[in-house]
Formats: structure tokens, C-alpha cells, sequence
């Protein structure tokens, strides 16, 4: 293990423990039985955190989360179906472009990226179009960092007696999601985020009853949801070549999530990791771009310094040699950075890292 490897404070890929990277030092079979008793542990382990036993399947798709994202829509929403897509960020502009490829009928809602979406507007916009089959929206817009109210909108959802669609990639496991209360026909969440495990699978959580019907509606063989349940449920293998490793090393995430003491414990720690950074960066004199009251604690957009001797490419080298990784913004109208709070740190983690932030914007002249 190389002892000066940085600290990733990305939302995905993030930085995971050596446990979880341990993992990864052997070979499995795809037929082999413990392989599969290991896939089988992961999906009931998932299913599990959501408390979806009885209502939802769970469905590991190969791939990054969009594949999975792709697949949902592609196989959960039929070819004569019409998705409303909630915007207020590039994942909920993906979610469109997505529906815009397969050929989904689609229309968007795009609210500022400071701004949540309501469930009164998607009621206005239910009642507005009847030709709507499906909602989807973003639960945490990674791209800022907002909190979309997905109770308040699924709630709406059913009184419309419409489906919904849930990118909770990057807040699943991390803030509470029970499908026992929120109804939904697909919640779609990735290995490599507050599970942290590593990259390279998505897993869809699929209504029984939604899934059972959608035989022949994916427009793709590899990204086939009801394919890959049917083929998993009869043999259970994957399909088609599995991630034998980001397998094993997300069984033993899930492992070291159940230590940690579960999603309460996991979204305290990254609670902790929001509220050091906000205070350490307030105390820099850097502010979040994110109101407080609509801030996950996943991942905080900061302006970037009103100097005119910031730029982020030497700010992100120079915080890079003192060992912790940061990402660009991603809104087009004003100058951010991101520092996510999730992966395998801690508190004090935390604190190196607006030190080392600090310390970088002192050296740049910048602060
Ligand atoms: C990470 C993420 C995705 C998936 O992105 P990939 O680059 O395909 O892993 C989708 N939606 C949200 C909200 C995310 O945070």
C-alpha cells in the first residue's frame, strides 16, 4: 500500500478503507458457488437498508451508475410512456438526454440549481399533463450538492397514481430512504458511492409488480433489467461476465457498514465531515453556494475566491501535494469548487483537508 496516496474527497470514485481493498486480492469464478452466494449476500444486504424485502427486487447491472440509471428507464418505462424529468442540475440533465436516446417521450421541469424541486410544482404539473406516465427526479444533485424533497414528491406522485424514478446514486446508504413509506417503481443507487465500495456496478431496485410487467420494453439487450432479474433469479449468476471484484469488495463494505453501526451511523460520520468542512472553510472565509437548510451532506459546492489570483488548476495541484483530491464545479455561471464529504474519512480527515485548502490559497496569494 502506498502510505502517501491522497485522500479522495470526490463523490464516487472516493476513498475506500484497505479493508475493502483487500478484498479485491483474489479471483473468482463467475460459476462458482461462493462467488454467487456472495452476489446473493449483497443484493438481500441492499434490499435490507431500504427495507424493500417485500416490494422490490434488487438488480446489479456491470457498468457505472448511469448505465444503471439507463437501464431503469429503458426497461421500467414503456415505449408509450412519458417521463417527467425534474432539473435542477447535470444529473437531472442526464436523466433527460437519457430519455431523449432511447426515445422516451419526455418533457422537463428545470428549477434554478440553487433551488429544490416542490411537490406542489410537480403537482401543478401532473394536473397540467395527463399524458405523464413516470416522475423522475434527482434525490442529491451531486453537481451542487441540494437536497431534493423525494417524500414530499412521491407523495404527489401516488395521489396522481403516476410511477416514479429515483437517482439516489449518491445518497443511498447515507440518508434514509424506506420503501415501506415511499413509494416508487425504481431507485437507482452504485457501488462506489456512500456504500463505499469501489466503482464498476449499479444496482436498480425495482418494484416487483413494475418489473414482473416489463418484459420486451429495453430497447437494449446488455441493459435488459428484467433479462438480467429472470437470468439472476433462475441460475443466479449475472448474466453476462461479472465484476467478480467490485463485487467482493463491496460485500466487504457492506460488512464494514454493518460494524460502523448501519446508515445511521454512516450518515452521522458524513454529518460531521459536512459540518467541519462548512465551519473550517466559513473561518477561510469561503461560503457554500448551497443554502444550509437544502445542503446533503454528501458533497458542498464553495465559490472560489473572488481574487484574481485564483485559478482552480493550481489550487487543485497545489492541495493535491499536501495529499487530498478535489473537484471542479460544475455550474456554468459562477466559479465553484466541489469538496465532498463522503468515502472512508472522518472528522479529522476533514479538518486536514481545509487545512491543506487554507494553506494552498495562502501560497496562491489567493485568500
Ligand atoms: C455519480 C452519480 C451518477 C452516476 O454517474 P457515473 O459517472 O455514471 O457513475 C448518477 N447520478 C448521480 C446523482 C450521481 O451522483
Amino acid at each position: 500500500m502506498n502510505p502517501t496516496a491522497p485522500i479522495l474527497l470526490t463523490p464516487g470514485p472516493l476513498t475506500t478503507s484497505a479493508r475493502t481493498r483487500q478484498a479485491m486480492l483474489m479471483d473468482w469464478g463467475s460459476w462458482d458457488r461462493d462467488f454467487n452466494q456472495m452476489t446473493a449476500s449483497v443484493r438481500e444486504q441492499l434490499l435490507a437498508i431500504l427495507h424493500g424485502q417485500d416490494s422490490h427486487y434488487c438488480v446489479p447491472l456491470q457498468g457505472s451508475g448511469t448505465f444503471a440509471v439507463e437501464a431503469a428507464i429503458g426497461t421500467l418505462v414503456p415505449r408509450n410512456g412519458k417521463v417527467l424529468v425534474l432539473v435542477n442540475g447535470a444529473y437531472g440533465q442526464r436523466l433527460a438526454k437519457i430519455c431523449s436516446v432511447l426515445g422516451r417521450a419526455f418533457s422537463t421541469f428545470e428549477t434554478a440549481e440553487d433551488q429544490p424541486t416542490t411537490g406542489a410544482d410537480v403537482d401543478r404539473l401532473l394536473r397540467a399533463d395527463s399524458a405523464i406516465t413516470h416522475v423522475a427526479l434527482i434525490h442529491c444533485e451531486t453537481s451542487t450538492g441540494i437536497l431534493n424533497p423525494l417524500q414530499d414528491i412521491a407523495q404527489v406522485v401516488a395521489q396522481h397514481g403516476k410511477r416514479l424514478i429515483i437517482d439516489a446514486m449518491s445518497s443511498f446508504g447515507a440518508l434514509p430512504i424506506d420503501a415501506r413509506e415511499v413509494p416508487f417503481d425504481a431507485l437507482i443507487a452504485a457501488s462506489g458511492k456512500c456504500l463505499e465500495g469501489v466503482p464498476g456496478m449499479g444496482f436498480v431496485f425495482a418494484s416487483k409488480q413494475a418489473l414482473d410487467q416489463a418484459e420486451g420494453n429495453s430497447p437494449s439487450l446488455a441493459m435488459d433489467l428484467y433479462d438480467q432479474h429472470v437470468y439472476m433469479a433462475k441460475t443466479g449468476q449475472w448474466r453476462f461476465t461479472p465484476p467478480t471484484h467490485v463485487v467482493a469488495a463491496l460485500h466487504e463494505a457492506l460488512q464494514q457498514y454493518a460494524e460502523e453501526g448501519g446508515l445511521a451511523a454512516r450518515q452521522q460520520r458524513y454529518q460531521n465531515n459536512c459540518q467541519t468542512l462548512l465551519e473550517g472553510m466559513q473561518q477561510l472565509g469561503l461560503h457554500s453556494f448551497i443554502a444550509a437548510d437544502i445542503q446533503a451532506p454528501i458533497i458542498v459546492t464553495f465559490h472560489a475566491p473572488d481574487s484574481p489570483h485564483y485559478d482552480f488548476k493550481t489550487f487543485y495541484e497545489r492541495v493535491k501535494a499536501k495529499g487530498f483530491i478535489l473537484y471542479p464545479g460544475k455550474l456554468t455561471q459562477v466559479e465553484t469548487f466541489r469538496v465532498g464529504c463522503i468515502g472512508c474519512v472522518d472528522g479529522q480527515g476533514m479538518q486536514g483537508a481545509v487545512d491543506a485548502i487554507g494553506q494552498a490559497l495562502r501560497e496562491m496569494n489567493a485568500l
